[in-house]
């Protein structure tokens, strides 16, 4: 079982000039600016100081594309321990040289603990998109579950589409 985070994100920033929008005003901010966000859930191979490494890796990159980032805002808070970690209609684990039979297994426990779980159902929902559907299982362009594309293997994961 690994740490799973959730992130939550939200800063300003300044709309593009060309925008119509640009004259609206958010509340709180100067005129011309907005609030952006985003949130995902991450899974490290250990107990990890995710904020410091957002800050120190993924925001210096990531906001480059932003005009005038500001008012950030970083919200990490561990989840739960988990063998699988849950994206937009997908799953990973890490690979530890588990067989594709071992890893399909491993993932058919996860579904099925977690859609048997007393979550709220709308979490239940969310942390499985669909994966309750055996048949939806695929690999990277549609290929047989799981995927063990170049960019998995860089990654060190397998993953489970659907
Ligand atoms: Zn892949």
């Amino acid at each position: 079982m690994y740490p799973i985070y959730h992130v939550k994100v939200r800063w300003s920033e300044r709309y593009p000039p060309e925008t119509a929008a640009h004259n609206m005003r958010a509340s709180e901010l100067p005129a011309g600016r907005f609030w952006n966000g985003s949130s995902w859930d991450t899974m490290e191979r250990e107990e990890t100081d995710v904020v410091e490494r957002l800050l120190r890796d993924w925001w210096p990159e990531y906001s480059k594309k932003l005009l005038e980032p500001a008012d950030l805002t970083l919200i990490v808070e561990l989840r739960c321990r988990d063998t699988w970690c849950s994206g937009w209609f997908s799953h990973w684990t890490f690979d530890t040289g588990q067989s594709d039979q071992e890893v399909l297994d491993s993932f058919r426990e996860y579904v099925d603990r977690i859609q048997y779980s007393d979550r709220p159902e709308d979490e239940i929902g969310s942390l499985l998109m669909g994966a309750e559907d055996e048949w939806r299982w695929h690999g990277g362009e549609r290929t047989e579950a799981p995927c063990r594309c170049p960019v998995c293997k860089e990654r060190g994961v397998v993953r489970i589409d659907h």
